[in-house]
């Protein structure tokens, strides 16, 4: 009976490595995917609404270049810890890719996660220069996409999300941007 216990308990802790980025500890594209649509499975049931932000480092690769991967990996940790601090209980945030993160509001208006972009944002300006081991500060950019507003289907608001994550680097990044048919 023990023995059960413990392959269960190492089963587990497999599967939950599985799901997350072992540099952050941050849920990775594969639990996203899985939790994803039914998140959105249970906004369509509820007649709630969902919003992700997507956002990505300003000029990450010149971190990287002017004081090594290592201080480019904690720079990455830092921005993990500061959303992990951000984040609600019912949030997921997630590494989608390098130095890209989305955080997932399940219940949020397009309005309310412009204001929670925007706070974050903010302090990722106002804590990285004391925080992330950085001569100057570091800024992110920020792209907001809503269920239903926007789309209905995960795919269509993750690339709308993106999409106006390419429109706050396009007018010159450190700002927040809401999907839009044009800019
Ligand atoms: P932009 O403002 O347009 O986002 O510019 P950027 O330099 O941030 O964008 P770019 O996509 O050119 O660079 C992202 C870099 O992130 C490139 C890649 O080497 C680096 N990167 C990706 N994953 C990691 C990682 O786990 N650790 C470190 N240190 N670097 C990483
Ligand atoms: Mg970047």
């Amino acid at each position: 009976m023990i023995q059960l216990g413990l392959v269960n308990e190492l089963k587990d802790k497999l599967r939950d490595q599985a799901l997350r980025d072992p540099l952050t500890g941050l849920h990775n594209r594969r639990y996203l995917e899985e939790t994803l649509p039914r998140e959105l499975k249970r906004a369509k049931r509820n007649g709630a609404c969902l919003s992700v932000i997507m956002m990505n480092i300003d000029h990450f690769k010149t971190i990287n270049d002017t004081y090594g991967h290592l201080v480019g990996d904690q720079t990455i940790k830092f921005i993990a810890n500061l959303l992990t601090s951000a984040a609600r209980a019912s949030d997921i945030t997630c590494r989608f890719g390098g130095d890209e993160i989305l955080l997932v509001m399940p219940d949020m208006t397009s309005t309310d996660a412009l204001k929670r972009a925007e706070h974050i944002r903010q302090l990722c300006e106002d804590t990285s220069t004391s925080q992330a081991n950085l001569e100057r500060g570091l800024t992110m950019s920020f792209g907001v996409a809503t269920y239903p507003e926007h789309g209905l289907q995960m795919d269509e608001i993750l690339i709308k999300a993106d999409d106006a994550l390419y429109q706050s680097k396009q007018n010159g990044r450190n700002r927040v941007t809401l999907w839009q048919l044009e800019y």
